[in-house]
């Protein structure tokens, strides 16, 4: 196929270049979470798929190409990443240039994956192309971290999450389907520095994250509370929560299903999914002095029968 191929490894291996060029998720790529292939066919088949693979792996950031694939005028490959990012063959050192390699492209096509997934659980095999769609949108793919306010890289599935919150962010843990909290801002004139706080509910068997936020809508300074669910979107919705906060005589209420963690807490917030009081609203219904802001906010989360 590319020239130069039997030797391929071994060159690799003494060609020491570093290109700078961080891989990108490789810890699924390059294996723990993937088996080695064991595909459907022949066991000629099944080497000759292992082969293929080997070779559709970048030797720059050891991700798995796809089309477009470049080579060097050796015949040396590389994803189009890396070829937009350097200038000679990480291999041979020879000027780059812009080549395309037709061939690996099509076997590629003809290839059938396991899911990188596989060791968390998915079984699904998949054609070369519809591989990379399907695991963006796996459901056994890790969950990033719900906690909001900092940005936090961590991923895993939702029992590591839950105890990732507990140790690393401190976040409070409430077992059952009703509560109450109250939140007291000292300042409630500031909301420039946006203010979040995160709660996990254990009920049903499952998680649930309550978000309670202040933060400017345009122009206006709002407080919001919201619930996500930490598992997929299919068991969310299976879900059901209200919310309400009041005090002297008024009161506000949510009704809403809790959207899955795998939506960012942003685009939850963004999306006004949730509990909005208005700051002059809030100072009503916190029943205070309007130098502080004490809200009370009561909620329940229940199951819809199907
Ligand atoms: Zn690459
Ligand atoms: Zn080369
Ligand atoms: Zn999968
Ligand atoms: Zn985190």
């Amino acid at each position: 196929m590319t020239p130069g191929c039997s030797t391929y490894e071994a060159i690799i291996e003494s060609c020491n270049v570093d290109y700078g060029i961080a891989p990108e998720s490789v810890e699924f790529r390059a294996s723990p979470y993937r088996k080695s292939s064991t595909l459907n066919g022949s066991k000629r088949g099944i080497s000759s798929n292992i082969v293929v693979q080997e070779l559709l792996e970048c030797p720059i950031c050891m991700n798995v190409m796809h089309r477009p694939i470049h080579q060097c005028p050796n015949g040396h490959t590389l994803c189009s990443k890396c070829q937009s990012k350097v200038r000679c063959c990480p291999i041979c050192r020879h000027e780059l240039g812009n080549i395309r390699c037709l061939a690996l492209e099509c076997v590629a096509e003809s290839l059938e994956l396991p899911c990188k997934y596989q060791i968390l659980g998915c079984q699904d095999i998949f054609s070369y192309h519809g591989q990379l769609w399907h695991e963006q949108n796996c459901k056994f793919r890790p969950y990033n971290c719900p906690y909001a306010g900092a940005e936090c890289h961590v991923t895993g599935d939702i029992p590591f999450l839950v105890a990732h919150l507990k140790s690393d962010h401190k976040v409070d843990m409430h077992d059952g389907s009703t509560f109450n909290h109250i939140y007291v801002k000292f300042n409630p004139q500031d909301v420039e520095n946006a203010m979040w706080m995160l709660t996990v509910f254990n009920c049903y068997g499952h998680q649930f994250c309550l978000h309670f936020e202040a933060f400017n809508l345009g122009m206006a300074p709002v407080f919001m509370a919201f619930i996500r669910f930490m598992g997929d979107d299919h068991d969310a919705r299976k879900f059901t929560y209200s919310l309400e906060v009041g005090a002297s005589g008024r009161k506000m209420t949510w009704q809403g299903i809790p959207k899955s963690i795998r939506d960012s807490h942003t685009k939850v917030r963004d999306s006004m999914d949730g509990l909005i009081i208005q700051r002059n609203m809030a100072l009503f219904l916190s029943g205070g002095n309007r130098q502080e802001l004490k809200l009370k906010v009561a909620g329940r989360i229940w199951k819809e029968e199907a």
